[in-house]
Order: structure tokens, then sequence, then C-alpha cells
């Protein structure tokens, strides 16, 4: 069945691409597990599939604007974003696993007499990837670099609504020098396409990067089949500004936090929680930095907004905006369509006040530019509002105060907290979230987990006696 892909700045069909049914599923795990089994993939010498996995790495550079273009046309990320930061961030993928591999090692165990024991690291099989929309090929990347680093082979299933930049990746790999069908692409919708290769018997490993709901079932499924799994979800994530913050800093971080990739990241700090001294003037500052965003075609760079991904999400984004004051909430700027263009899904960021914490603007995640600022009296109720939901990704903390950060870092239950910074992804370090927002995580180690099995080999130091069975007749 053909798939429209739409451009969401122009809302114009920008090509059709085949949904893989079962059947071709199959034929792709096939031939990636083949890849495996037979080629010559998984027995190339480390330095050699580094050389290779840098090579991805040039290529990638080498098509930068190309790539660019096609991800900002079928996503509306801006041309600037997707270039300056999800390309290079496909790259470094790539040059970040070449470096990891060269640098690993399995352990020795030689405290029992007599024995050596040691553990290597195997590759695990064919790994299927699933990815979202919000980022296609900066997340999309990281998944293939990492399956493909430790030797495997991998089929990656982009979203559905913006697949055409992780499809033209990875033609690109395979000039890059990677040897045929160790990384395969299929399309399709979830239900259809990924529930196929989540479920196909030779696929062995299964990473996953999406909604709540669908890494919920997807794990159950994995977990019938005894296939390991990763599971990078939702986020709801608190964004505590104290009165002890860099005032500027903080300010800017939060706007950064919640609108860049036109508000579309898991990792957004959706709920700003503002201690009261301060609260009144960030308030004011942030709606008029809101008001004054820049919202245009996201080819243009002045652009700071850019339409969001599908008109579906557009609905589910306004969806959330408050017919009136009252109940727990204020808003203060955004909530509609922006005014002034014809075509594309633009929307007016927005920001509300809340005092309902139980408010499902608080609690569920809109995954859009939409702000929701809180104000807080003391420490422990800014902790017990950033823990107060069922999601757990990302925790950002603003203090000048050390005694402070160290109280923050440890009080709030998140797999991240970045203390004075905005985003910040160290490939080298687990990142990953808890309760809703996931299990295992991503980066060096946690892949390396994540895509190798663990062998382990035993044998005595010099030849030792044997028990000696059935010699009584
Ligand atoms: P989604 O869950 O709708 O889809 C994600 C991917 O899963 C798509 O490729 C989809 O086709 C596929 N899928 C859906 N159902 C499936 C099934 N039953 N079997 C196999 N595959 C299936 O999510 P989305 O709307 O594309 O992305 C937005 C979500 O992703 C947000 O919730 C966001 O927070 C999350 N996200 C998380 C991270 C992270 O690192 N934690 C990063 C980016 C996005």
């Amino acid at each position: 069945m053909p798939l429209s892909i739409i451009n969401p700045a122009t809302e114009a069909i920008i090509t059709e691409v085949e949904e893989a049914d079962a059947a071709a599923v199959s034929q792709a795990v096939e031939a990636a597990h083949r890849a495996f089994t037979h080629g010559p993939w998984r027995k190339t010498p480390v330095d050699a599939r580094q050389a290779i996995l840098r090579r991805c790495a040039q290529t990638i550079i080498a098509h930068a604007d190309e790539l660019a273009r096609i991800e900002t046309d079928n996503s509306g990320i801006t041309l600037s974003q997707a270039k300056d930061r999800h390309v290079l961030r496909a790259a470094y993928n790539f040059n970040f696993f070449a470096d990891y591999i060269g640098q690993t090692s399995g352990a020795v165990y030689d405290q029992t007499a007599d024995y050596l024991t040691w553990v290597v690291r195997e590759p695990i099989g064919v790994a299927a990837l699933i990815s979202p929309w919000n980022a296609p090929i900066a997340l999309g990347s990281m998944k293939i670099a990492a399956a493909i680093a430790f030797g495997n082979s991998c089929v990656i299933k982009p979203s559905e609504q913006a697949p055409l930049g992780l499809m033209r990746l990875v033609e690109l790999l395979g000039k890059a020098g990677l040897p045929p069908d160790v990384v395969r692409l299929v399309n399709g919708r979830g239900a259809i396409t990924g529930e196929a290769l989540v479920r196909h018997p030779l696929t062995t490993v299964i990473s996953f990067t999406g909604g709540t709901a669908a890494g919920r079932h997807i794990l159950s499924v994995a977990g019938s089949l005894l296939k390991p799994a990763t599971m990078e979800l939702g986020g709801k994530s608190a964004n505590i500004i104290f009165a002890s913050a860099d005032y500027e800093r903080a300010l800017d971080a939060a706007l950064l936090s919640i609108y860049s990739n036109n508000g579309q990241q898991c990792l957004a700090g959706s709920r700003i929680l503002v201690e009261r001294p301060i609260a009144q003037r960030f308030i004011d500052d942030f709606v008029a930095r809101t008001k004054a965003l820049r919202i245009g075609s996201p080819l243009d760079p002045e652009t700071e907004l850019g339409p969001l991904a599908s008109r579906r999400h557009l609905e589910h984004v306004l969806s959330f905006t408050p017919e009136s004051d009252g109940g727990g909430v204020q808003l203060l700027t955004g909530g509609r369509r922006a005014a002034g263009f014809e075509r594309g899904y633009y929307i007016e960021p927005t920001v509300v006040l809340l005092t309902d914490q139980g408010h499902r603007i608080c609690q569920e995640e809109i995954f859009g530019p939409f702000a929701a600022i809180s104000v807080f009296d003391t420490a422990q109720e800014a902790y017990a509002l950033a823990n107060g939901t069922r999601y757990g990704l990302v925790s950002y903390v603003w203090s000048q105060d050390v005694d402070r950060l160290a109280e923050a870092q440890q009080a709030l239950t998140s797999g991240v907290v970045w203390c004075n910074t905005p985003m910040m992804r160290e490939l080298r370090a687990p990142f990953g979230g808890i309760k809703d927002s996931g299990l295992g995580a991503e980066g060096g180690q946690a892949c390396e987990a994540l895509y190798t099995r663990a062998k382990t080999i035993s044998t005595p130091r010099r030849p030792l006696p044997v028990r000696k069975l059935g010699l009584s007749s």
C-alpha cells in the first residue's frame, strides 16, 4: 500500500512510499540475517570496521546540504537546525561508535586457582530499530551506528510520516563501503510493518524510540519472545528555576528547552517551575520573548519556529489550549494556529500559568511549543512538583547555590538531570528515562550491553585431573 509523505510547511505531497507488509519485512530481515551469518561484516577486524564507520560519517558530511533539505521538507525542522544539529549529530554518531569499539575490552577472572575465565562480547544478530518522526536522521542514525559498530546487521523502520531523510542516509551508507544488507530499511506504519519487524523470529534485539503507549506494547511483545529491548519513550520534563539561578542564562535556556525543534522533543523542558521571588519577572520576560519568536518557513534562516510535523499532531497540540481561564489554568499567550499562513501546520507558541498540577497540561505529553509555568515557594515543593508525573526522562535545575544543586540532583527522579545547562547529550553516558519514559538507555556502554551478548569462556591453566565415571565394573 502506498503511503503519502507530506511536507508539513506546505501540506503538499512530496512523494509516496510503499508500505512493507509482513512478507516484505521478512525479506528484509532475511537479507540482513544472511549478511550477519554469511557476510564479512561481523568478522571484519575492528580497525577496518572503524575505517568504514568513519567513511559513513564523512559521506554524511559530504551530503549535509542534501540530507538537511530532505529532513526539513519532510519534518518541518528548520533547515539551520537540520544541518547544524541533526545531520552533524548523525555523522558524530558514526565517529563516536568508531572510536568506542576501538577501546572496548572483555573481562578476565583469574581469582580461582587453576582456572582462567574470560568474557567476550559477541554481536547479537539482526537488530530491529524503530524510530520516531521528531528527529528522524539524528535518532535513527544513532541506532544504526550503534547496532552495526558491534558487528550486527539491522533493519530500521523510520516513522511512516517522515522516512525520507533516513531513506537517503541508508542509501549513502552503502556508498561508504558497508557490505550489502548490513543495513536495511523498511517503510510502513507501526501496526503493520513495525509489528512484523518486532515479531520476526530472526530479529534478535529491539531498539525503540517513540511514544509510551507503543513502547509498552512493543516491550510486552519483546518480553514474550525473550528479545532484549530498549525503550526511549515520552517525557514531561520539569525545568526548575530557583531565585539563585543566573537569571539570563536560565531564561534563555528555558526558551530553548521548550521551543527548539519546533517544540517536538522528548527532552523538552515543558513544565517550567519558577521560585516565587523571581516568578513575575520571569513570566513577563518569557511571555514577551515567546511572542517575539519568528514563526515561518523552515527554509528561512531567520525562522525560529517552523510548522508542527503533521495535521494530526497540530490537532493534538491545539487540544490542550484551555477554552477559558480558570480551573487552575490561565492562558498567557498563543494556543491557536498562527495567522498569516494559508498552508502548513503552524501554531502560535503557547504559554500557560498553572496552579492545578493535576491538570492534563501538567500530566500529559503535549510535544509541541507549549510551555506550562508554575510557581513554587520551597525547594521541597519544587521537587514534589517535578517528580509528580508518570514520566521521568530529564530534569533541568538552575541555581548558583552548589548545595541546592547537590540536593536537587538527589531529589529528582529522572534518568538525566541537567544542572545549569539546556539540553546536553553526552554519548558516553547513558541517556534513558525511568517510569513511563522508558526502560534501558542509549549511549556508549549502554549500547554495547544491548547490541552484544556476553560469552563466558573457562579453561584450566594446566591439565587438571578429571574425575572418572563408569569404571566400577
Ligand atoms: P509513536 O510511538 O507513534 O511511533 C514511533 C515509531 O514506532 C514509529 O516508527 C511508529 O511507526 C512505530 N510504531 C508504532 N506502533 C508500533 C507497533 N505496535 N509496533 C512497532 N512499531 C510501532 O511515536 P511518534 O509519535 O513517532 O514519536 C513521538 C514520541 O516519541 C513522543 O512520545 C516522544 O517523547 C518520543 N520520543 C522519545 C525520545 C527519547 O529518547 N526518549 C526521543 C524522541 C522521541
